[in-house]
């Protein structure tokens, strides 16, 4: 196992014809996840990734056990519960414009606990990824988050973390404490720059990678959206700038996308500039499809888009 990741995912609704909800009447429904799009993005790039989570006993809880893992990713640690699988509607006015609604509260992830990260599986891999949405559905998944992290230190496997900031989900204050908390306890993370303005109340870039370094991490990746990734490690910091991208149709699952690009070099024991490359390559793709998901490439589809690049700037 390469990558271990758990959190939520839910159904996703969204305006087959675009616009808001109070017009719609007919629906498209695809599933997404921040956890299990990276997953997803991971296996597509030929790795092997086990997704942990907890599922309804309900038509949308086996719809998307069976699509996530059609899409080659472990779910042999999924459980299915007595609480409803969590849903949410995305509606897009415009790609700078997009609307969330979550009907998730009491869900069947929420009801994650410690028992259900197993030691065993997490010490198969060589890293384990966590996002800042998880601890944010219930006491039990903030406790859930904790322990994994602990174990995954004990065992010697790499935390990466995304904070994944939700306002929705939580008090600002509470938000801030606990993601600091994760912060301090995590090896690699790949924050955007709203996310570190909103940890530090700083929005110079530098001083936000020193900050996160300060808090403990060894590799910090600052997302600066339609512009590219900054890194940050010991002694080191750069930049690499991000593709040109002709439309953006759905910006949600950019980040996501980035991620599993990032992890996917990461693996390859690509130079941090080239695994970088690899993130910008994988988020620029996911913002020209719509979905969180379907716009994930296969490693094909990613040398192509690479090329393609390559060839334009000649
Ligand atoms: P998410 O909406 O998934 O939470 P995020 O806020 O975590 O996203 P962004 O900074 O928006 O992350 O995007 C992640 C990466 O995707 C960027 O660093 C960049 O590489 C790529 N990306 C995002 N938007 C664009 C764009 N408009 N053009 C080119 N690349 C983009």
């Amino acid at each position: 196992m390469d990558v271990i990741t758990f959190g939520e995912t839910m159904a996703l609704f969204a305006p087959e014809n675009g616009g808001l909800m109070k017009y719609a009447s007919s629906y498209n429904r695809k599933f997404g996840g921040a956890e299990s799009n990276v997953a997803i993005g991971l296996s597509r790039l030929g790795h092997n990734v086990g997704w942990i989570s907890k599922v309804g006993n309900d038509e949308l809880g086996k719809g998307m056990v069976a699509f996530i893992r059609g899409e080659g990713v472990d779910v042999s640690q999924v459980k299915v519960v007595e609480a409803p699988t969590g849903i949410y509607f995305k509606e897009i006015r415009n790609h700078s414009d997009v609307r969330v609604q979550y009907y998730r509260h009491g869900s069947a992830a929420s009801t994650l606990t410690k028992a259900d990260i197993l030691d065993e599986y997490v010490s198969q891999a060589k890293y384990l990824h966590i996002t800042g949405i998880t601890p944010a559905l219930s006491d039990s998944c903030y406790e859930t988050v904790l322990h994994a992290m602990k174990k995954a230190k004990e065992i010697g496997v790499t935390i990466i973390f995304d904070p994944n900031l939700r306002k929705k989900l939580w008090s600002e204050e509470k938000a801030r404490k606990v993601l600091l908390e994760i912060v301090s306890q995590s090896d690699i993370i790949l924050p955007g720059v709203a996310e570190g303005e909103f940890l530090f109340g700083e929005s110079d870039i530098s001083t936000l990678g020193d900050k996160f370094l300060s808090h403990g991490a060894k590799l910090v990746i600052i997302k600066d959206g339609a512009n590219g990734a900054h890194y940050f490690n010991e002694g080191e910091e750069g930049f690499v700038p991000a593709f040109k991208v002709e439309q953006v149709i759905d910006p949600v699952g950019a980040g996501d996308g980035f991620a599993a690009g990032f992890i996917s070099g990461l693996l390859d024991q690509l130079s941090i500039t080239d695994a970088l490359t690899r993130a910008n390559a994988v988020g620029a793709m996911v913002t020209q499809v719509s979905g969180d998901v379907e716009g994930l490439p296969d490693q094909n589809e990613l040398l192509d888009f690479l090329k393609q690049d390559n060839e334009d700037v000649k």
